[in-house]
């Protein structure tokens, strides 16, 4: 046991019981959904701070103590990490990503930022692994730029800040974007952000991030699923924070009021329940949302191949994230997938 580990196991050891601390862990940590940014994108969003006269979730996070936390992507990064327990971080440019600049400058900055990315990874491979950041403003150069990022910078997938400008992926104008995804065998990451217009009223000041983002990101993942997406693009995968965003927790009663509905309005039916879509071509991860009772319920909702591990790095206290995580009753085999084989297998790792 080296002594990053006997820390960890000792930072574990009041919550997790003895069973754990006695032995040394065989599995390694990937913490899924760990944000970064550029100081150019940062650069991009405090024009539009300034033009609005305040830092908005709109225009993206452009002060604050997160600021410096984002920008690194080396030694303070890594100490945190080590300190925390967690092996590698799948990083994902925070949101909104580029989706709120106008479209040249989306796909010139997500360009860049991809770049800096796969040299962030190549530096250290056995700590970072990344989602590229693609421009739905502009969807054939974000087809593209996927391919471009998985190909040439092996990148592991995308992800989409939710909305742009309102707009939902399942409009038929962005399925050329899943339909790369699917081809690549990569999986879209879709990200909360700021309530879109058609939410109007999901964005409560106080609870925007709390209650708006995840009205938000579920309501976009239904409508996925309602549009057929997964009927055309069968083999998908989409990839949900904070335990799906509140799906797993009503998949019943949307199966059963979606037939009620049919039934009762003749509306076109989908090959297969929006649940069966949900558990099929949908994968979860726990950030910011580390809470045994959540996650028990997410687990036997989705099934232990289907939930993964993250922290929300700089947003949450990715070592107290590990501890309340590690606490969680859980097979050592349902464990050891949740914190690595499930990444493994979802991003190719
Ligand atoms: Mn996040």
């Amino acid at each position: 046991m080296n002594r990053r580990e006997l820390f960890t196991v000792a930072a574990a050891l009041p919550l997790a019981g003895a069973a754990t601390a006695a032995e040394p862990r065989t599995y390694k940590r990937i913490a899924c959904e760990e944000a970064w940014i550029t100081p150019a994108i940062l650069a991009e969003s405090r024009k539009l701070a300034k033009a609005a006269g305040r830092m908005t979730f709109e225009n993206g996070m452009t002060e604050g103590p997160y600021i410096p936390l984002l920008l690194d992507l080396g030694e303070s990064r890594l100490a945190g990490m080590d300190a925390a327990g967690i092996d590698i971080q799948l990083l994902l440019l925070t949101s909104p990503g580029i989706q709120h600049l106008d479209d040249q400058t989306a796909v010139a900055l997500a360009a860049a930022s991809n770049d800096a990315l796969a040299q962030a990874v190549r530096a250290h491979p056995q700590r970072f692994a990344g989602l590229a950041a693609v421009a739905p403003q502009d969807p054939k150069a974000a087809v593209r730029e996927l391919e471009r990022s998985v190909r040439t910078l092996g990148l592991k997938g995308a992800v989409i800040n939710s909305h742009t400008r309102g707009a939902y992926l399942d409009e038929a104008r962005f399925w050329p974007i899943l339909e790369a995804a699917e081809a690549l065998d990569v999986p879209i990451y879709i990200h909360p952000r700021d309530p879109a217009p058609a939410l109007d009223g999901a964005e409560i000041p106080g609870i925007t991030v709390g209650w708006g983002f995840s009205v938000e990101t579920g309501t976009h993942a239904l409508r996925l699923i309602l549009a057929g997406v997964f009927d055309r693009f069968p083999r998908l995968r989409i990839v949900l924070g904070h335990l799906g965003e509140t799906i797993p927790f009503m998949l019943e009663r949307i199966d059963n009021r979606y037939r009620f509905e049919q039934r009762l309005f003749s509306l076109p039916k989908l090959k297969q329940a929006p649940g069966d879509y949900f558990r099929q071509n949908f994968f979860i991860t726990s950030s910011g949302m580390n809470v045994e009772g959540p996650m028990t319920a997410a687990i036997k909702a989705m099934g232990p191949d289907r939930v993964l591990f993250a922290a929300d790095y700089p947003f949450e206290d990715q070592a107290a994230a590990v501890r309340d995580a590690e606490a969680v009753p859980m097979t050592p085999a349902a464990r050891a997938a949740f914190f690595e084989g499930n990444a493994r297998r979802v991003f190719r790792l």
